[in-house]
């Protein structure tokens, strides 16, 4: 969800503690009936905190709740047997440490009073005031809901919460420094009821952390959460991070001195810091985009922290500099922040050897926001001056002045519910079957990812779908509120064409599954006469044996059954095998390919618009012949809007086609002359392309067409030739083909 959570320079999840400020200050001792209690020793750490950065008249009432709480508690004792005053000593240190004012600090020692003992809520009043109470209130209020799941219908307790936060976003912070200290506590508790809980940290309570832009209070409920719903997994993968962390230590301080070298030369003060992935964050991507934990580790993040926002932009200069950039991966948050208010730039570079280095810039400013989020808001409000507004907090603000509007809109508070989920969970979507029953699914999932979220029988046997009661392409991303209705036919199977734009998890293994299930015979059939057809004029069996041998050799496939069966399943191109056994392409590397989106599927460029990278493209699907790849707006496939199943969403890959050479047709309109021809030939050598063919005929009896096909890189060369053709005398106009 969102930016890693990546921290440096401290302990797993640590809340971030500001320095403390150097005037002197005088502190008033605490009163003797504070020093004389057995628990003195557990309140003073905190107390210390609060001096650092409260005003000193605050610290009486802070005194005083602490004493409150110690003895409305005492006698109580929490599961791990230790004196009950610990957990909310532990949950105002929290506060105090997102530098919170001192009413939240007094509500944070006094959130378990009102419910588990003497003390009432008018006691509190009395001795506290109305705006402390009403945050007890808040928080007593919030332990009572329970969120097992946001799938199932808990609207009423959700819709409660959100009211208690939208009255005062303090109750919700320290409902959030309650839970975090009960995560860390969790040991103690029997295993059902630590699942419980774990589960509705991850799905309730790090989102919302989030959603405020709280990442240091997000990143350690998502890292508890993992632990305790999955400790296995959670331990294999601390201790395959832990190796990994080992084997980089040397990468990652080449490549922190080079940067540290550079910015010293430069003269641009910066903190610089190596960030290491998150275990959650490695969990989710393995989870969610099916990547190997290889290709998450393979990754370098650094963060470079600067003064002020115009440095920011001079250090990516700079490190566009230092190591070369990965075109179109460059995001600048601080122009355009994140919705929870996040603000930096984000670039990828490749680095020494070809590592991918991933570098954060940001100021310390932003730097603060990222951590503290919405809590920001109350940091220096103690020391008189006004406080600063944040990104963060106008968004916080925003947030919730919708929240109201939204409430106050809704018809019903299903309604409004799906509303704050949607805004809560922006990676997920909300639809509904026809009987009214509510799935979530991950943004971009298709009618596919329903059908076998509903399940998996619905999934293996769909043949379309309609949505709000209309058809609808398969293929087709999802939006929330949609109610969708799946078709399905008893003999109906699972389309290998499925697997390029289903999302979720279950979609794709069932579809995998099935597909590997096929009959080895259907498939050696199946491959058979995709290879014939793509083998132009040359008959299968009449390749040599001799050519199949190597063939196989080069593919490592055991036999010719065996590769049939693979191209019948997609996992190798049809197209390269035809080549090979054709003999005229050497082994391609199969990581390589110019287009992404194709999900393994052989793919050849059209003829009749000739694509080149630049171009806006959408790959059509060839019964046999696997896809075509067209520029959008091609005439040949004017029937996409009729038909959207036949066609695939894919993109270009920079990094792969910046090496490559593509062929596209020019039509050039020219006034015959001597010479001209060379000429043209002569202006397509100086822009550094070459002609592949060339065609001329007669237009009229003074105008002559020429139709070129040349050799591009992309659409940037592709003018350069056209530029210089048209420079050359007498020609009247130059298109491209398509
Ligand atoms: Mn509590």
């Amino acid at each position: 969800m969102g930016e890693d959570s990546y921290i440096a320079n401290k302990p797993a999840g640590a809340p971030h503690i500001a320095p403390t400020k150097p005037e002197e200050r005088v502190y008033p001792l605490p009163p003797q009936a504070v020093r004389s209690s057995p628990n003195f020793a557990v309140y003073l750490p905190l107390r210390e905190l609060c001096c650092s950065y409260l005003d000193p008249e605050r610290l009486p009432l802070i005194d005083q709740a602490f004493l409150t709480a110690d003895r409305a508690h005492d006698g109580q004792k929490r599961a791990s047997g230790e004196p009950y005053i610990i957990h909310p000593v532990a949950v105002a240190t929290i506060i105090a440490q997102m530098h919170l004012d001192a009413e939240s600090i007094e509500a944070a020692l006094l959130h378990d009073v009102v419910e588990d003992t003497f003390i009432t809520q008018d006691d509190i009043k009395r001795d506290f005031g109305a705006a402390v109470m009403e945050l007890v209130n808040g928080v007593t209020k919030l332990d009572k809901l329970r969120f097992h799941d946001y799938r199932e219908a808990q609207a009423e307790n959700f819709r409660k919460m959100i009211l208690a936060m939208t009255r005062d976003i303090r109750v919700i912070l320290i409902k959030l420094a309650d839970r975090t200290h009960n995560m860390r506590t969790l040991g103690n508790l029997r295993p059902d009821k630590r699942k419980r809980i774990a589960r509705e940290t991850l799905d309730i309570f790090a989102p919302i952390a989030y959603r405020l832009g709280i990442s240091d209070i997000k990143v350690e409920l998502e890292e508890l959460g993992l632990a305790a719903l999955y400790p296995m997994r959670y331990r294999v993968l601390k201790a395959a991070v832990t190796k990994a962390r080992n084997n980089r230590k040397e990468v990652v301080n080449t490549i922190l001195e080079a940067i540290k070298k550079r910015l010293n030369e430069v003269k641009i003060p910066a903190r610089v810091l190596g960030r290491e992935k998150r275990i959650y964050s490695i969990y989710k991507k393995m989870v969610h985009k099916e990547l190997q934990f290889r290709e998450i580790m393979d990754v370098y993040g650094f963060r470079i922290v600067v003064n002020d926002v115009d440095t920011c932009y001079r250090v990516l200069g700079q490190m566009h500099n230092l190591f070369k950039p990965r075109p179109g991966l460059f995001k600048d948050y601080i122009a355009v922040p994140k919705i929870n208010g996040y603000q930096s730039l984000h670039t990828s570079l490749v680095g020494p050897h070809g590592v991918p280095i991933e570098v954060q810039i940001r100021t310390e400013f932003m730097d603060q926001m990222s951590a503290r989020g919405v809590a920001a808001h109350w940091s220096y409000k103690e020391n008189g001056s006004e406080p600063t507004s944040t990104a963060a907090q106008k968004n916080a603000q925003r947030w919730i002045k919708n929240l109201i509007d939204l409430q106050q809109s809704a018809s019903s508070s299903q309604e409004f519910i799906e509303n704050v989920k949607t805004d809560l969970f922006p990676d997920a979507i909300y639809v509904f079957t026809p009987e009214g029953k509510i799935y979530d699914l991950p943004a971009g999932a298709t009618p596919v990812d329903f059908a076998y979220a509903v399940h998996t029988d619905i999934g293996q046997h769909c043949i379309g779908a309609r949505v709000n009661h209309r058809m609808f392409p398969l293929s087709r991303a999802l939006e929330s509120g949609q109610t969708i209705e799946i078709i399905t036919a008893p003999n109906a199977q699972p389309s290998a064409m499925w697997l390029s734009s289903a999302v979720t998890s279950k979609a794709r293994s069932k579809i995998r599954q099935y597909l590997k299930g096929l009959k080895a015979q259907e498939c050696v059939l199946i491959g058979r006469r995709l290879l014939q057809n793509t083998l132009k004029g040359v008959r299968l069996d009449e390749i040599p044996q001799e050519r199949i041998n190597t063939i196989l050799k080069e593919f490592k496939e055991p036999d010719f059954n065996q590769l049939l069966i693979d191209i019948a399943l997609g996992n190798l191109l049809t197209v390269i095998v035809a080549r090979r056994l054709q003999g005229d392409l050497p082994l391609p590397d199969e990581k390589r390919q110019p287009i992404v989106g194709t999900e393994g599927l052989p793919f050849t460029f059209a003829q009749c618009c000739q694509p080149i990278p630049g171009d806006h493209i959408i790959a059509h699907i060839t019964p046999g012949k696997g896809l075509v790849i067209h520029n959008y707006n091609c005439l040949n496939i004017r029937d996409q809007d009729k038909d959207p199943d036949k066609f695939l969403n894919v993109e270009w890959d920079q990094s792969v086609t910046a090496n490559m050479d593509f062929q596209t047709g020019l039509r050039i309109e020219l006034e015959n002359r001597q010479g001209i021809l060379s000429e043209i030939s002569n202006a397509v050598d100086l822009a550094g392309s070459r002609i592949e063919s060339i065609n001329s005929e007669i237009k009229d009896e003074s105008t002559y067409i020429i139709r070129l096909t040349v050799t591009v890189r992309d659409r940037l060369h592709l003018a350069g030739v056209m530029r210089r053709i048209k420079a050359i005398p007498n020609v009247q106009k130059i298109f491209r083909q398509r």
